[in-house]
């Protein structure tokens, strides 16, 4: 990114936060959410790969690379990627305010998408009987916060880009701050703690195992907690108090249920703090730096399950909540429901799913205030047998 941020260019899809490997998200299903791209693998024109007998070969006939693109490690080892960029001269990264749904409906969920959001889903959509908006976002990742039980609203709310024409929205800047490339160094140096190693530079951490966890820190002169990515704070990584309320409660049913809807609520909170941290120093669309320990499952539907597929996670949520009440387990879905839409191409032999327009519901939760690891298994393993199915 330092070296084509500059120029305005971009992947034509990229993930929400940096911390991936590019062959990592390449030999697998990866997008994000960009309304017209579909899985990052599309974009990929060469590869320099490595064979189980050690020789390295480059691959740029499609016919192979419809092979190497999601071939999750079977074929080899990919050492070297080429994409096609996207110039985005002006781009706007943006959150959609968090609004409680008049009522928990089919037509009000889409109200949200459609027209608070200016998702890009067309409204010819094969059943999608749903209000229409301007279309005007290039991307969103959506959160759906269920309230504690049927009584209490749902509320929703958006991270978005709009690009070209369409990067009008008043007071949020288009271009790259003029110190980007000083900034991306930043960020790759700032100190973050990780479990065990103490304290790394972010690159580093990053490249060792993936997200580094996301920290909190005291700032000098400021007793509130606030998310300190910069120099100045002192880092907590939130795995570790994760880790230590989960062990704490454990047994104790009713801080856990309020702990659970507490982190679900909280998510939607941090949403725009986060992306307005990155917007500030690089305004490139990614939004996160860190994360928390989770567990993700993700399903492709069409987009006329998509109502259908929250409903049923809204289903299991609330009966998570009865149950521990009852002492029944301790699983409770302590995060609210995510999704994008892509339009997936056809260039992958394993890609999981049909060419076209796709709903992608991603159910999580953190491990940690979870229980014990059979009962959030048991919990995805039935949303995995009804979205799956
Ligand atoms: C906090 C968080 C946020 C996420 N956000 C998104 C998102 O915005 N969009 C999205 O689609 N997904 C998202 N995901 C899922 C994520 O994209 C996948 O888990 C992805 O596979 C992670 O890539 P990795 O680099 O960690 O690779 P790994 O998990 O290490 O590997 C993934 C696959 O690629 C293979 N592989 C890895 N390296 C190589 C190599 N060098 N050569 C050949 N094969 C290889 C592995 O064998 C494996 O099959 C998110 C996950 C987390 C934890």
């Amino acid at each position: 990114m330092a070296k084509i941020r500059p120029l305005n260019y971009f992947l034509p899809s990229q993930t929400a936060g940096y911390f991936f490997q590019l062959a990592g998200i390449v030999a697998n299903t990866v997008h994000g959410g960009i309304y017209e791209s579909g899985f990052i693998y599309e974009y990929v024109t060469r590869m320099r790969v490595m064979l189980h007998d050690g020789s390295i070969k480059v691959i740029d006939d499609e016919k192979d690379l419809r092979f190497w693109r999601t071939s999750f490690g079977l074929l080899g080892l990919i050492i070297g990627l080429e994409f096609e960029l996207v110039q985005r001269p002006k781009l706007q990264v943006y959150t959609v305010p968090e609004r409680e749904l008049a009522n928990w409906s089919e037509a009000e969920f889409w109200r949200y998408i459609n027209v608070d959001a200016a998702a890009n889903v067309p409204p010819s959509t094969p059943g999608l009987a749903a209000p229409t908006g301007f279309q005007a976002a290039a991307s969103g990742e959506f959160f759906l916060n269920f309230g504690l039980d049927d009584l209490l609203g749902s509320s929703m709310l958006c991270v978005a880009t709009r690009t070209g024409e369409n990067a009008t929205l008043p007071g949020i800047p288009t271009d790259a701050p003029a110190d980007v490339v000083a900034q991306y160094e930043k960020l790759m140096q700032h100190m973050v703690v990780v479990k065990d190693d103490g304290l790394e530079p972010y690159g580093t951490a990053a490249r060792k195992m993936g997200a580094p966890p996301l920290q909190f820190s005291v700032e000098a002169g400021n007793s509130s907690f606030s998310i300190a990515l910069g120099p100045g704070g002192l880092p907590v990584p939130l795995n570790v108090l994760l880790e230590d309320a989960g062990t704490f409660l454990e047994g104790d049913s009713i801080p856990l249920d309020l702990l659970s809807r507490g982190l679900s609520a909280a998510s939607l909170q941090q949403a725009p703090g986060l992306m307005e941290y990155l917007r500030k120093r690089v305004n490139d669309g990614f939004w996160l730096t860190e994360s928390p320990a989770a567990l993700i499952s993700a399903w492709f539907l069409t987009p006329d399950k998509a109502f259908q597929a929250m409903d049923f996670l809204r289903s299991q949520q609330h009966a998570s909540l009865k149950r521990q009440k009852q002492g029944e387990n301790h699983f409770i879905w302590n995060q609210p429901a995510e999704f994008r839409f892509l339009t997936v191409g056809d260039k992958a032999e394993l890609q999981v799913v049909s060419p076209g327009l796709h709903f992608n519901s991603e159910f999580l939760s953190f491990p940690d205030v979870s229980g014990d690891s059979q009962s959030w298994k048991r919990a995805f393993k039935k949303v995995q047998k009804i979205l799956g199915g």
